[in-house]
């Protein structure tokens, strides 16, 4: 099978970014997983579907009809690359990752990503569970402070106001809640090299990790 790698850590650890620079420089396929979380996620608020209903949740996310295509990322056809970036998107695609049925629904999905000459995919269980066998995983951590600023530059230049207050208050939580989790929770593979990014630049973090791909 094609090579993985595989970049898991909290969210905004930089993962999103590593991985499509990385993908870019290798010239391999890049995978979004959290994008098919907060894909369900939106789904579930446009549809109107009772977000405590774990069945049709899964249900949604089984049958999302979704095509990524360069930047955009088309839902029935519509573009929500930015949609699904905001918050309250963020918050319910942490609820609803919680539902072993739904991670189910994704898993085939996210493995059917794998494609030669290779791919890099981001997310929390891309390393345990997606492709335990990928021969080269990184965990990517950063302190939450740093965490914090940098998804706040994100949101402010993609034009959302939000206050940096809370935004550190709800990665809390959500690293509370994906840390917590009984049937995924939020940790290194065995065999993950682990990166702190809090004091690296982009380029940096890019560097070290195409280090270890060429070892
Ligand atoms: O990485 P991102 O913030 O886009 O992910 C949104 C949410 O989806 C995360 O808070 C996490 O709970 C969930 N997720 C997951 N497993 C993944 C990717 C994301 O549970 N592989």
């Amino acid at each position: 099978p094609a090579p993985v790698i595989t970049i898991d850590g909290p969210t905004a650890s930089g993962k999103g970014t590593i991985a499509s620079l990385v993908a870019d420089r290798l010239g391999w396929a890049v995978l979004d997983s959290g994008a098919l979380y907060r894909l369900t996620a939106l789904s579930v608020l446009r549809s109107g579907v009772n977000a405590d209903d774990v069945d049709a949740v899964a249900q949604l996310a089984r049958t999302l009809n979704v095509t990524f295509d360069g930047e955009r990322i088309l839902l029935d056809g519509e573009d929500v690359a930015q949609a699904i970036r905001k918050e309250d998107v963020g918050n319910l695609a942490s609820r609803i990752a919680a539902y072993q049925p739904v991670r189910e629904a994704l898993l085939q999905r996210q493995r059917d990503f794998r494609q030669a000459p290779g791919l890099v995919a981001d997310g929390r269980d891309m390393g345990t569970v997606v492709f335990p066998d990928a021969p080269l995983k990184i965990f990517l951590v950063a302190n939450v402070r740093a965490r914090a600023e940098r998804r706040y530059k994100q949101l402010m230049e993609k034009g959302f106001s939000v206050k940096l207050t809370d935004l550190l208050e709800d990665m809390q939580a959500r690293d509370a809640r994906d840390a917590g989790r009984a049937n995924a929770p939020l940790v290194a593979a065995a065999d993950a090299v682990t990166i702190d990014s809090s004091g690296l630049s982009i380029d940096q973090t890019v560097s070290r990790v195409l280090a270890l791909w060429s070892e």
